[in-house]
């Protein structure tokens, strides 16, 4: 088992977590960055596939190959394809690669593990071919496949256009893009997204792609329900009000062979959760995160966030929020670098547009009200709405109370694809604000991982018996 000791341990190679890497590198540090990935990049600049092509063919593929190049020539220590499934205080990192266990340690820990996707239950979206939205960018860009021969496209945010555009892009046929916002509450985002002329201008070029290709579009709709046995066969939609509940007496039936479905994204929070750092909610920024300074420092000494961990802000402001933490990291063990202010400005604007989209993929609670009480809400446990509204309505206020009451949130993604869902039931059917019903308490593994390779050579006979007690 390698087990070293570095200045800096960085989780995430994406943009925020290379770059804070590169930063407190480049100042003298000992670094090791630790990735679940191939290589780096992260969601957003993900790289391909070994055969599928470079990444030049996708948005800012140049900026991912840039990264990647720049990282390999840094003296940082990259242990890709690495998940980190523990992290203690002081601070201990323990993670798993092909070649087994690997235990790091250092005083500085930057956590820069990005972000998770929001899914919003109905009846159906456990069916196979019903894929996540930002699943679909990757098995778009990394793995160039297309979802299905004829898929919906649904849900909210910049990810819809995205992904209904690369699937127009790689020959697919779209049988209807569904967008729970209206023509208005883009335009109320308007004066945010012209912070970015360039994304606003490639937006609105996929837009146009969408409308040329005929595709059709409907704003202000959900879907209600999924439909087909053991696979899509079908969706059902209808349209919403101004809290996204949907009016079920003008549901319109599309046929379709897959589903590319979510709601934006939220900070992916596991492991400041399990170092204890103090966390809060907020919308704009995608729902809760921990609580940073505005580089990256928390409330526990030595523990930084970063990129979209600390608030979704979007993949143009995270590689300037990295190189700030990267800084911080740097003079906190005093070495000099160069001043922030241009650097701060410059994320500034960044997370100007991306907490604009997140705050246009942001669910309202109403749509809770599509799904039924036969519908799985934790797909892990196999627990419908039913069981979640008795738990509720027995007493379970809070997010921890619901997982003793039915174990919601206890499988093997650890409650990362259905807190959130049931967060917000709590919140539609009592009225509780997401700070009074809280996060559920993190838990080892962050990762689902084999025991068998973390015992490695272990063998149980190994296990020291004690004699037995005398009669
Ligand atoms: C699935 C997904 C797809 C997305 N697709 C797009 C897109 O196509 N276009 C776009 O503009 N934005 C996209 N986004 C948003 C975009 O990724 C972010 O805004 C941007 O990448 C933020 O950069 P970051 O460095 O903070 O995080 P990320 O780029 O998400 O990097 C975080 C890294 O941390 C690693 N990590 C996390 N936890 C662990 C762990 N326990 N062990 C080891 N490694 C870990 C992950 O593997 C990842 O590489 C997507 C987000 C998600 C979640």
């Amino acid at each position: 088992m390698i087990q070293e000791t570095f200045d800096v341990i960085v989780i995430g190679g994406g943009p925020a977590g290379a770059s804070a890497a590169m930063e407190a590198a480049g100042a003298g540090l000992s670094v090791a960055l630790l990735d679940e990935g191939v290589d780096a990049g992260g969601q957003v600049y993900r790289a391909p596939v070994s055969g599928t092509g470079a990444s030049s063919g996708q948005p800012d593929g140049e900026i991912g190959d840039a990264l990647r190049q720049n990282l390999a020539s840094s003296t940082v220590t990259c242990l890709f394809g690495h998940r980190v499934w523990l992290v203690e205080q002081g601070f201990k990192l323990h993670a798993l690669g092909s070649e087994g266990p690997v235990s790091l340690q250092a005083d500085r820990l930057v956590v820069a593990a990005g972000a998770q996707e929001r899914h919003r239950p109905i009846p159906g979206w456990t069916l196979p071919g019903v894929i996540g939205l930002a699943g679909a960018t990757n098995l778009l860009k990394s793995q160039k496949i297309l979802p299905g021969q004829r898929t919906v496209v649904a849900g909210s945010g910049p990810l819809l256009l995205l992904v209904a555009q690369s699937i127009l892009k790689g020959g697919g046929e779209l049988a209807a893009v569904i967008d729970a916002n209206g023509r208005t509450d883009w335009l109320r985002r308007l004066p945010a997204m012209m912070a970015r002329p360039r994304l606003m201008a490639r937006g609105t070029k996929w837009l146009a792609d969408l409308v040329r290709a005929g595709v059709p579009l409907y704003s202000r709709h959900a879907l209600t329900r999924i439909e087909g046995s053991d696979e899509v066969t079908g969706v059902t939609l209808a349209p919403i009000d101004d809290e996204w509940r949907p009016d079920h007496t003008a549901q319109v039936s599309l046929s379709c062979d897959a589903v590319c479905y979510g709601f934006g994204l939220m900070p992916a929070t596991a492991i400041t959760r399990l170092l204890g750092a103090r966390h809060a909610y907020d919308a704009a920024t995608g729902g809760w995160s921990a609580v940073t300074a505005p580089d990256g420092a928390t409330d526990i000494p030595g523990l930084y966030v970063t990129g979209d961990g600390a608030g979704i802000s979007g993949a143009d402001a995270a590689i300037s929020l990295g190189r700030i933490t990267g800084r911080a990291v740097a003079v906190s063990l005093g070495r000099s670098t160069p001043a922030t202010g241009a650097l701060m400005k410059e994320a500034g604007r960044a997370a100007r547009f991306g907490q604009s989209m997140t705050g246009l993929a942001m669910p309202r609670d109403g749509i809770m009200e599509a799904a039924t009480p036969d519908t799985i809400v934790c797909r892990c446990e196999g627990l419908t709405r039913r069981v979640l509204d008795e738990a509720i309505d027995a007493g379970s206020r809070t997010l921890n109370g619901l997982k003793s009451a039915t174990r919601c949130g206890m499988g093997p993604c650890g409650g990362r694809v259905c807190e959130d869902s049931a967060a917000a039931l709590i919140a539609h059917r009592t009225g509780l604000t997401r700070q009074d019903i809280g996060q559920a308490t993190a838990r080892p593994p962050l990762r689902p991982m084999p025991l068998g390779q973390l015992a490695g050579e272990f063998n149980y006979s190994d296990l020291p018996m004690p004699e037995p007690a005398p009669q």
